[in-house]
């Protein structure tokens, strides 16, 4: 995944800080590492389908979406494949680990647990020969899925216990942008032009969904704004301040305590030593929190663009910034 190197070193040592606190033991308990990465997935499949529902206004660029998240093994090492059937029953199949609650998928019936093994009739077996890396599998089940025309229902045959059901699912439209939960662990928070993509450190970190709401609001706020990789400070600061607001404003309208979610940088100002890390490109914490607290009032649901082409966010000290 494209991304600034800046931007990745800067957000792994903000992560870092945060579990350093202790926050994973919080979140991790006694459960296998395999029902926790699918619980991991399932929350940011159903945060982010709420924030790009939310950001239908705002999106010049769309695509159709389901609200699934699949997993497939070929995504881990092959000595972990025993594991993965004997603890959340994932053979050759690919798998469903979420369902966004009111998407598409949702109104056809299908569930967490179900095994895909068709799509339109084609054998998922086909389907996996035809994907250049089977590791990448659900991600290219996902770009499938954005592909189908609006409104054309497609067929998914799945396996649930020991039936096969066909399921017909209506596509619909949504802001293009896929969040990606990195299994092999790590740090990780970032986005391109296109996904975000988020490790399950940087979710373990969570203390609840309103502060991994918070952060991933701030990663499709990059999606939305197109923002790009930039070298001079000013403008990369200016578009992470613009970022947290629109990311603010989305999780607000998706339902969300902001208050609560701001709670993760409180944790981050206040770490231990915390003027090493201070961060030129990010600017100082103290100014973020208190610049979303007090947009926060005005944010009004739900979001739109203006007809200039501006963003809602201008009623909040927002404005889109001009191409350079
Ligand atoms: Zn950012």
């Amino acid at each position: 995944m494209k991304s600034s190197s800046i931007k990745f070193i800067i957000t792994l040592i903000l992560i870092s800080a945060s579990t350093e606190n202790g926050a994973h033991a919080n979140n991790t308990e006694q459960q296998p590492w395999t029902i926790l990465i699918h619980e991991y997935m399932n929350r940011v499949n159903i945060i982010s389908w709420k924030l790009k529902n939310q950001a239908a206004g705002l999106c010049t660029r769309t695509s159709t979406d389901i609200g699934i998240s699949t997993d497939n093994r070929e995504a881990y090492q092959s000595k972990l494949w025993k594991q993965l059937y004997a603890t959340v029953h994932m053979g050759e199949m690919p798998q469903v680990v979420s369902v966004a609650p009111d998407s598409p998928a949702a109104r056809a019936g299908i569930q967490i647990g179900d095994n895909i093994a068709a799509i339109d009739g084609v054998p998922i077996a086909k389907i996996k020969a035809n994907t250049p890396d089977p590791a990448l599998l659900s991600d290219a089940l996902l770009d499938q899925f954005s592909k189908v025309p609006e409104g054309h229902t497609i067929s998914i045959s799945v396996i649930r216990g020991t039936g096969t059901r066909d399921l017909k699912v209506t596509a619909q439209r949504v802001c293009a942008g896929k969040a990606i939960v990195e299994t092999t662990g790590g740090l990780d928070l970032q986005s391109d032009a296109r996904n975000v993509a988020i490790g399950t450190d940087t979710i373990a970190g969570m203390h609840n969904d309103d502060e991994l709401a918070l952060l991933l609001g701030h990663e499709y706020g990059h999606v939305i704004d197109h923002h790009r990789d930039l070298h001079n400070v000013t403008a990369i600061r200016q578009q992470e301040e613009q970022a947290d607001l629109l990311g603010m404003a989305l999780a607000k309208c998706a339902g969300y305590d902001v208050g609560r979610g701001l709670q993760f940088w409180v944790r981050f100002r206040e770490r231990p030593f915390g003027w090493i890390f201070s961060d030129p490109t990010h600017g100082s914490v103290k100014d973020r929190i208190a610049r979303m607290r007090a947009a926060l009032p005005a944010v009004q649901c739900p979001l739109s663009r203006y007809a200039d082409g501006t963003l809602p966010a201008a009623q909040i000290g927002y404005s889109r910034p001009t191409d350079e």
